[in-house]
């Protein structure tokens, strides 16, 4: 094996003496390569029988299929096939798991629950099409705006929420953001005029100040966001808005 081939398949490690690689393919496509190096350059040899080896490769293959597979489907149960969004199934199992991790550590969390504003009437102007095409637009708008690691999912119809690792003022600039992002949006009908788009979006957060705070559930933090978005509904839409009692500056509770 030449100095590049064995560079690509062996990456920066110790060049073997003799080497081996096995393709590992699925349906006649390669899903990678079994690399096997020895010290020994007799070990590998031209011409040498390597049905064992083929056999080992199949194995390799086959789990590793497996595990593609499972994954493939968890990621179908849990992914909405219109935003590409995680779904509500996923978010709930995060929502419990964050705000688990969070009264352990002493970490605060925040979460938006976010709405598009007048959604029904997009849809009965323009078509269930259009309709679509703007939730695909809000759902990558809102991903562009909260971090990597933050999770976010279409939680309903044409709502979205999101989990933040961060306090109620973090949380308030986050949305804050989102807001201003999803009205600068150019979603065109079919004759190219622009449809206009805003969001109203509730915001909640669990500030923990000490480790043995009791923890607040999941359901309280997205039950207030959500009761925090009809409240920014009431106050006029196309605005972020937290519960009273609850605003950026309160302390922690
Ligand atoms: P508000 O400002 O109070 O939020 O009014 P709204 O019209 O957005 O709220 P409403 O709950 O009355 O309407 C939500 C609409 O979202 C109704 C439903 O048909 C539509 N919807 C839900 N899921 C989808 C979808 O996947 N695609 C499309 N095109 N529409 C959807
Ligand atoms: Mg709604
Ligand atoms: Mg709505």
């Amino acid at each position: 094996m030449g100095a590049p081939a064995h560079h690509a398949f062996f990456e920066g490690q110790t060049p073997a003496a003799s080497a081996i690689v096995l393709p590992l393919t699925t349906a006649g496509r390669a899903m990678g390569y079994l690399c096997l190096g020895s010290d020994n350059a007799g070990r590998f040899a031209e011409g040498m029988a390597t049905d064992i080896l083929e056999r080992f490769a199949t194995i390799v293959n086959a789990s590793l299929d497996n595990v593609a597979h499972r994954e493939r489907l968890k990621q179908l149960g849990m992914t909405d096939p219109l935003t590409g969004l995680a779904n509500r199934r996923y978010f709930d199992e995060r929502l419990r798991e964050e705000t688990t991790r969070a009264a352990r550590y002493a970490l605060p969390v925040a979460c938006l629950f976010i709405d598009i504003d007048g959604f029904k009437q997009i849809n009965d102007t323009y078509g269930h099409q259009t309709g679509d095409r703007a939730l695909v637009l809000v759902a990558a708008c809102v991903r562009q705006q909260v971090r990597l690691g933050d999770t976010l999912a279409r939680y309903g119809g044409e709502e979205f929420a999101a989990l933040l690792q961060g306090d109620l003022k973090d949380a308030t600039v986050v949305a804050e953001r989102v807001r201003q992002a999803v009205s600068a949006l150019e979603l065109l009908d079919e004759s190219g005029m622009r449809i206009g788009l805003t969001v109203s979006i509730g915001v909640s957060a669990r500030a923990s100040k000490h480790r043995d705070d009791p923890s607040t559930p999941g359901a309280t933090l997205i039950g207030e966001a959500d009761r925090a978005m009809y409240l920014a509904k009431r106050h006029g839409r196309n605005r972020v808005q937290a519960l009273p009692g609850n605003t950026p500056d309160a302390p922690g509770r």
